[in-house]
């Protein structure tokens, strides 16, 4: 017998991911910061999780029928999630994205068999946004369900369910914060909700980069917003239905500058190649390890989540060029080869 995991059904390597002790995170906060490492799911991203619940929910409801087609809207990780999920249960899927998103993202999603359908980036209220397209979309099509992740809420119970005991499991029981930036909300609501019903102590933080509304929201009621962010997949502007209820204790605010460090420093010094949106969530974890020691809790151990692979954006975050056009800094190994 070994003790190495085996697995019987493609659909079980979703999920149960390791956990990994962060040490530069860890030394700049003073206390332990901990990494969910998502980009281990077959999909490399959290979204993979959310998709296999969406479908099966679906599929228990009797709203999805052999042969089916699933539609969704995204930026793009749970349109990969869906799309494997959707080849290993015999369905079909079709793909709606803004055209902003990156290249390899698109180039993923055609390689997998998905349909993909992209649209320009708007604002909600637009009856174009990729949400309402998708919606549309799956209305007309035969046969077809909607995965709606932002307000099904199969989406966050694959945190309550899955991610939350996971990391409660692999840390022992000791979990004394968790944070987390928003696209959905399906990871901050249900991992915060999923760890409370375990320990009402753990502090649940939001991590919101610049250009969203929820930092706003949670500190004094009001969602509103300033500046941007070149994030992908996270940055939100509403209370979606898997928001609802969320146990948020404490938010942070956090720049691409500063997550773009924490991307650089992953890579170069622990050898994790990573999209923005992790590294943002590590700054906020760094910020709530020192909320919390700042509190007199001791030796805190705080998780957050590293959301996808940096292979997806080997066309942005990793290429001079882009980051000189998004005023970003240019990581110093990268900067020669195309300066000029
Ligand atoms: N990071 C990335 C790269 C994502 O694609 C997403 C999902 N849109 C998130 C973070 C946020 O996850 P959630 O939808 O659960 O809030």
């Amino acid at each position: 017998m070994t003790n190495l995991p085996v697995q019987t059904k493609t659909l079980d390597l979703i999920g149960n991911t390791p956990l990994v002790l962060l040490d530069g995170p860890s030394k700049a906060a003073g206390c332990e910061i901990w990494g969910k490492c998502e980009f281990a799911n077959p999909g490399a991203s959290v979204k993979d999780r959310a998709a296999l619940w969406i479908i099966r929910d679906a599929e228990k409801r009797g709203e999805l029928k052999p042969g089916g087609t699933v539609v969704e809207g995204t930026a793009g990780n749970t349109g990969i999630g869906i799309a494997l999920v959707a080849n290993a249960l015999g369905y079909k899927s079709v793909i709606v994205m803004p055209d902003n998103q990156s290249k390899e993202k698109m180039d993923t999603l055609r390689a997998l068999g998905a349909q993909l359908v992209t649209v320009p980036p708007t604002k909600f209220a637009d009856p174009n946004h990729f949400v309402h397209t998708s919606r549309r979309i799956a209305e007309e099509t035969e046969n077809a369900v909607w995965a709606n992740q932002f307000d099904n809420i199969a989406n966050r119970r694959a945190h309550i369910e899955g991610t939350a005991p996971e990391i409660w499991e692999q840390m022992e029981g000791r979990v004394d914060g968790f944070t987390c930036a928003v696209g959905t909300g399906g990871t901050l609501a249900g991992v915060g909700m999923g760890l409370k019903e375990k320990d009402e102590k753990v502090r649940i933080a939001l991590t919101d980069p610049h250009g969203a509304a929820l930092y706003n929201y949670y500190k004094n009621g009001e969602l509103s917003s300033e500046g941007s962010s070149v994030a992908e997949g996270i940055g939100q502007g509403r209370i979606t239905a898997n928001l609802e209820g969320a146990p948020v204790d404490t938010q942070f605010r956090i720049s691409d500058e500063e997550g773009m460090e924490w991307v650089a420093r992953l890579l170069r010094e622990e050898g994790l190649c990573l999209g923005l949106s992790s590294g943002i969530n590590v700054a906020g974890a760094v910020a709530l390890g020192r909320q919390l020691l700042a509190d007199g809790i001791e030796n805190p151990r705080v998780a957050t989540i590293l959301c996808d692979t940096g292979f997806r954006y080997l066309s942005t975050l990793y290429n001079a060029e882009w980051l000189r056009a998004k005023d970003l800094p240019v990581f110093d190994w990268l900067g020669s080869a195309s300066e000029e």
